[in-house]
């Protein structure tokens, strides 16, 4: 998924821990070849490339991550949408290049993006593509996802008091020998810090200081409103502290196309979770 992936863990000894370690990055190593839309050989890619018109049986893990998608979708009003693949792929390219997308082209992938255009079948597990050239893109929920799993598989292996962290998305389990929790610093694009102690939760943080470009004076985050298929253009940093990495993850990025004012809906479907909004500039 185009991140760096790290584990801290306290083991009885290095053995253990390099054992289990090993597992779990083993672990994050195999979902990537579900979810990732950087390789074409993932299970996700292949969904895209095989021929529409009929329902496909999926892995349970790309099913569960589609329907967990789809319950943002839902929540989110469509600011959250893993189908725009077609769009994130197009802007790829503009942040390259430093250009803005052809506006052909724009069109013509804003037409292969959307949740109308699949169809998933609770019953049978299967997915079915509507209309060729749809793509999708798990960017924003797939590394909490295989944080989570990672984090399982230390679990599973008696390491309870671990942290994994892809690319910034965190899944922590219980807190360090003598803590209250895991340090954690949520850092804004202007420098601050909010300082957070935390066990047993997913941490996430979206926001342009990340990955964004500036073309023609215009600044367009790597996070689309999938009303326009354009980059976002306010900056914004949010974190968001949630039962599970996958929907703090998810939910940092809806709330980022939704801003403040919009993130009602995600407060409550999902009460339990914490957004902390970092500064804010119009853009
Ligand atoms: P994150 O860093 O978790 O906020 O995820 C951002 C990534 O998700 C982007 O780099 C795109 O690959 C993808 N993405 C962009 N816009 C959206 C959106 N509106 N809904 C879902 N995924 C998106
Ligand atoms: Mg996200």
């Amino acid at each position: 998924m185009g991140s760096r992936a790290r584990i801290v863990v306290f083991a009885p000894s290095e053995a253990v821990a390099v054992d289990a370690a090993r597992l779990a990055f083993d672990e994050m190593d195999r979902l990537n070849l579900v979810l990732s839309d950087y390789t074409p050989a993932s299970e996700a890619m292949r969904l895209c490339a095989a021929p529409i018109g009929a329902p496909h049986r999926v892995s349970p893990d790309l099913f569960d991550v589609v329907l967990k998608s789809a319950r943002v979708h839902e929540a989110s009003g469509g600011a959250f949408d893993p189908t725009l693949g077609a769009l994130t792929g197009l802007w790829r390219e503009s942040f390259r290049s430093g250009r803005l997308p052809d506006p052909q082209r724009l069109t013509d992938a804003r037409a292969r993006a959307g949740f109308r255009l699949i169809d998933v079948d609770e019953r049978l597990s299967t997915i079915e593509l509507l209309a060729p050239g749809v793509r999708f893109d798990f960017g924003a929920i797939g590394k909490g996802y295989a944080a989570d799993a990672a984090l399982q598989v230390l679990s599973r292996h008696g390491l309870r008091r671990a942290m994994v962290d892809l690319g910034g998305d965190l899944a922590l389990g219980d807190a360090p020998p003598g803590e209250a929790g895991w340090r954690i610093e949520a850092t804004d694009d202007r420098g601050g810090a909010r300082a957070l102690q935390l066990s047993n939760v997913g941490v996430a943080t979206s926001g342009d200081a990340y990955r964004s470009v500036t073309i023609d004076g215009v600044q367009y985050s790597h996070i689309l409103d999938p009303r326009t298929g354009v980059g976002l253009r306010s900056s914004s940093a949010v974190t968001v502290i949630a039962s599970n990495a996958w929907l703090a993850d998810a939910l940092a990025s809806a709330a980022s196309v939704l801003g403040p004012e919009g993130e009602g809906g995600l407060r409550s479907e999902w009460p339990g979770a914490e957004i902390v909004w970092h500064a804010r500039r119009a853009g």
